[in-house]
């Protein structure tokens, strides 16, 4: 059995009109047996965030934060479904009468636990609509709860995979031939609360199936035609690449181009399972392919901007060393408080770290530090990376910037800026 996996975020469902395309895509590409992974519509899961944080505000807050996202998906549905008596409107009430449920019984303290609980049901509404959708216009899907199936440790917010029951839920439950629909970026934990995979990480849900049933290959249908040689929202000029391989698409994700999650990518390495990235406007088009190979076609320079991280330089303070010892210290607190770290320079004297304040917890973290280091923090820096790089693209990256840190690394330039 061959089939494959589609992943469809959520700049191609944030609109009616994106759910039509959505058809239009699995018409024109003609696949019988496909599993499809739907992330939350437009930016709801941001939305979704505003309500977690006016949850542990004020119950008034809490309310007034959800109204938009009713409406959101009310009118959606509604421009989908001219029928009012439709069971679509129905399921959206229940859902919504659920997570209000949550809302009023829960008594955890726990951020990081109702946030999971609370920012899944961006997924359970997308995936609603668009099988409802799908049904009428008879292509015939099913609609799963990916939580059944994939299921992680309890480090909420960024779930760990259990690969091994994971590949057992799937491999023993999941149809393999017609339509499959479900959710991508949330799992749960082994006393089936909801957890998930980390922002944006519907990509990795898709690359998760795939794995766990040996797809032919995994496309994610994007807003752009495919990998470009930079993001175009801030770079002229980007070109499409047409291949990569798994190891420089890696590189570029883990360096922040932010149109494949990171963590996508190495369990389609493992088992040799290209990915495609696509156009969703412009189906045709055959976009990027990433598998095993030449590492990138064509050659070019390719630009990565990580925008709002936090630059900290820390030196001892009793003019010792930054040794071992000092930086190992400085790693575990970055581990505790949850860091991403982009990139470290070391001198005899000082240490700089940038980093990525993902969860807020940077105030913490510069007390605690303060304890034992003299610590300067550059706030709302850039990062930019340049991969394979040429002496014309340093000059242009550098041009008119006021440069913190510069670091070289074989053909990878990477500067922190103002
Ligand atoms: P979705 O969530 O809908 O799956 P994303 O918004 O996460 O899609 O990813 C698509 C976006 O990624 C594009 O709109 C583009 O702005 C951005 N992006 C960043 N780097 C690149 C790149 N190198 N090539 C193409 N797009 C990129
Ligand atoms: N909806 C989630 C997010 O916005 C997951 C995803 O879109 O990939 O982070
Ligand atoms: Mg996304």
């Amino acid at each position: 059995m061959s089939f494959e996996v589609y992943k469809f975020g959520g700049a191609s469902v944030a609109s009616a009109a994106g759910v039509r395309n959505l058809i239009n895509v699995l018409k024109e590409t003609d696949n019988q047996d496909l599993i499809i992974v739907v992330s939350a519509m437009g930016k709801m899961t941001n939305a979704l965030e505003r309500v977690i944080a006016a949850y542990f505000e004020s119950k008034d807050l809490c309310a007034e934060a959800l109204q938009p996202v009713i409406e959101y998906h009310f009118a959606l549905a509604g421009e989908l479904f001219e029928n009012p008596a439709a069971p679509v409107f129905k399921r959206l009430q229940s859902l919504f009468d659920e997570l209000r449920g949550f809302l009023n019984r829960n008594k955890s303290p726990d951020y990081d636990f109702v946030y999971d609980q609370i920012v899944g049901y961006g997924e359970l509404l997308s995936t609603t609509i668009v099988n409802a959708y799908l049904q009428e216009q008879g292509l015939g899907s099913i609609l799963h709860d990916v939580r059944e199936y994939i299921k992680t440790d309890a480090s909420y917010r960024e779930g760990k995979v259990n690969w091994e029951l994971t590949m057992r839920n799937l491999s023993r439950n999941l149809p393999k031939s017609g339509i499959q629909l479900m959710q991508g970026f949330i799992g749960s934990d082994a006393n089936g609360f909801t957890t998930t995979l980390g922002r944006e990480g519907s990509d990795y849900t898709a690359a998760i199936i795939a794995y766990c049933l040996n797809a032919k290959q995994v496309t994610i249908w994007k807003d752009v035609p495919g990998v470009l040689s930079a993001d175009p929202r801030y770079f002229e000029n980007a070109v499409l690449l047409k291949f990569i391989s798994y190891q420089e698409a890696i590189e570029l994700a883990f360096y922040g181009a932010s149109v494949i999650h990171p963590k996508t990518l190495q369990p389609l390495q493992r088992k040799e399972i290209p990915l495609y990235v696509r156009s969703f406007n412009d189906c045709k088009a055959s976009g990027t392919q990433v598998s095993l190979g030449k590492t990138i076609e064509p050659e070019v320079p390719c630009y990565i901007l990580k925008t709002s991280q936090v630059l900290l330089e820390l030196a001892s303070l009793d003019f010792s060393f930054m040794a071992e010892e000092n930086i190992g210290d400085i790693f575990k607190l970055l581990g505790t408080y949850k860091m991403k770290v982009d990139l470290i320079q070391n001198s005899a004297i000082s240490f700089s770290v940038c980093i990525d304040n993902k969860y807020k917890n940077l105030d913490t973290l510069v007390a605690k530090l303060r304890a034992d280091f003299k610590v300067t923090v550059h706030q709302d820096v850039s990062l930019y990376t340049l991969r394979h790089a040429t002496d014309e693209s340093i000059k242009v990256l550098e041009l008119n910037k006021q440069i913190l840190l510069k670091q070289v690394a074989q053909n990878t330039v990477q500067l922190v800026t103002v």
